[in-house]
């Protein structure tokens, strides 16, 4: 009795030594558990059925301490079990009492310790998180600058712009770098419908359809991940701008993190697309002045004047490179009076439209060019050797012998002059070319004459 006491008292005081331990030093949970150890090497050296059974029963807190999950019941009956086994085990009573409260303490103190790293993580973890959120909220900001200051430079490159075509480019361009969106989409107003017409950014064409109806269009919608914006050009619905996804760049380390659309970034664009649009009718008049200024308004085909300077100067200057004559090709279309006089000018105005297109169309070729030299007479620059040149002419004549007029066959009638080889100048060329178109209409109409065969 006297062997098992001492080992009691042995068994208590590492208990005891150990809370105490515990509370001064204990911290790390690797401390913890070396301390433990140390605790259990102790009792099981006693090598007695005693020891064992204590560090049989501390293996289940071990366990369940490691998993972090121990609670006061439990403490209790840990305790309770310690208590037990101590009485069975012969021990008096006041001693099990005692051993089973400094188990019950020592379990407590580890568990404050568990409780109070767990605390301690939390906060941790609290702030971290405070601290994303920080960073989160500084990079907001900042990107808010950063689309200001992109907003400045993106109407900026307005300014630049000549063409239709390139102010579509530079909406849809704009609205997916000031956002750093996923994508941006431009839809048109075509025929009732908003018809897709230019994408930006990665979309696999999944959840936007290719088409929208009318109604899409009347409505602004904004939410966390999408902006779409009708837009109105002279009070007419022209467009609709679906931006997807915003993203922002996290300072710290470069990365890119997603951020909510908000109604601000609404405001941002509207002012944007109000520049774009200025900007747009700028383009848009210039365009039709230029139209006017050199395009035939009947048949939109090139008139005299452009025939006679820009587009003859870019002939004149491919001639140098090239070394070789274009063809002046003059077209008459023939009894084109007696047309008029039975039919009216105005479906005469029709024949004219329907020629124009027809020879257009007939020449494919980027380098020949089809114009309205005057009336019922038009001129083409057509490049190529003499037999090409030949052929050329001879298909416009086909097609239209062969195309299906309203009211009766047309025909026309022309001739080919060579620029530098029979003139030196349009004035020189034409005048030849209208030689040998005379000799056409002298030789029973819908013929094409060149001025050499007849001048030889
Ligand atoms: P030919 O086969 O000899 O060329 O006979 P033609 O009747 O075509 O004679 P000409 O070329 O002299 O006649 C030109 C006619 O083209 C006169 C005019 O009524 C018609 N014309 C000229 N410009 C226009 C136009 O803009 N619209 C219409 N409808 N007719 C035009
Ligand atoms: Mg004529
Ligand atoms: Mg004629």
């Amino acid at each position: 009795l006297e062997t098992t006491n001492t080992k009691t008292m042995i068994i208590m005081a590492a208990f005891i030594l150990y809370a105490i331990t515990f509370s001064l030093l204990g911290s790390g949970k690797t401390m913890v558990y070396l301390e433990w150890v140390l605790v259990l090497i102790g009792i099981l050296l006693m090598k007695d059925i005693l020891g064992n059974m204590v560090f049989l029963i501390m293996m289940i807190p071990i366990v369940k301490i490691i998993s972090n999950k121990l609670n006061s019941i439990e403490n209790i009956m840990m305790s309770l079990s310690v208590f037990i086994f101590s009485n069975l085990m012969g021990i008096n009573l006041v001693i099990s009492i005692l051993i089973a409260a400094s188990f019950f303490l020592f379990l407590v103190v580890l568990n404050i310790n568990f409780m109070k790293m767990g605390i301690i993580e939390k906060e941790n973890n609290n702030l971290r998180k405070e601290n994303l959120d920080l960073i989160y909220e500084t990079s907001k900001k900042n990107n808010q600058v950063d689309i200001i200051s992109k907003l400045f430079y993106r109407k900026k490159r307005l300014e630049e712009i000549k063409k239709l075509r390139e102010i579509i480019e530079e909406i849809v361009e704009t609205s997916n770098q000031l956002y750093n969106s996923e994508y941006s989409i431009l839809y048109q107003f075509k025929n009732g419908q908003y018809v897709k017409v230019l994408v930006k950014g990665d979309y696999e064409g999944e959840d936007l359809p290719e088409m929208f109806s009318a109604d899409k269009g009347k409505n602004t919608s904004l939410t966390k991940k999408q902006m779409i914006i009708p837009i109105e050009y002279e009070k007419k619905a022209w467009g609709l701008l679906v931006i997807n996804g915003k993203k922002t760049q996290l300072t710290e380390d470069g990365r890119k993190a997603d951020i909510d659309f908000e109604s601000s970034d609404l405001e941002i664009i509207y002012l944007y697309l109000e520049s774009a649009l200025a900007r747009l009718k700028e383009v848009k008049l210039t365009e039709q002045l230029t139209e006017a200024a050199f395009y035939d308004r009947l048949t939109s085909v090139p008139n005299r004047a452009y025939l006679e300077k820009d587009l003859l100067n870019e002939k004149i200057e491919e001639m140098r490179e090239t070394k070789k004559p274009f063809g002046v090709f003059i077209i008459d279309i023939d009894s084109f009076k007696s047309f008029n006089d039975t039919f009216g000018h105005v479906v005469g105005d029709e024949v004219l439209q329907s020629f124009a297109k027809v020879a257009s169309e007939t020449l494919t070729d980027k380098k020949d060019i089809f114009g309205r030299w005057g009336g019922e007479e038009f001129l083409a620059y057509l490049t190529g050797t003499p037999q090409e040149i030949h052929r050329k002419a001879e298909m416009i004549r086909e097609n239209i012998q062969n195309f299906n007029f309203s009211h009766r066959q047309i025909t026309v009638s022309g001739g080919i002059a060579f620029f530098g080889k029979d003139g030196r100048t349009l004035k020189e060329v034409v005048e030849n070319a209208d030689k040998a178109l005379y000799y056409s209409k002298e030789a029973g109409k819908n013929k094409v004459t060149f001025y050499h065969m007849i001048n030889k």
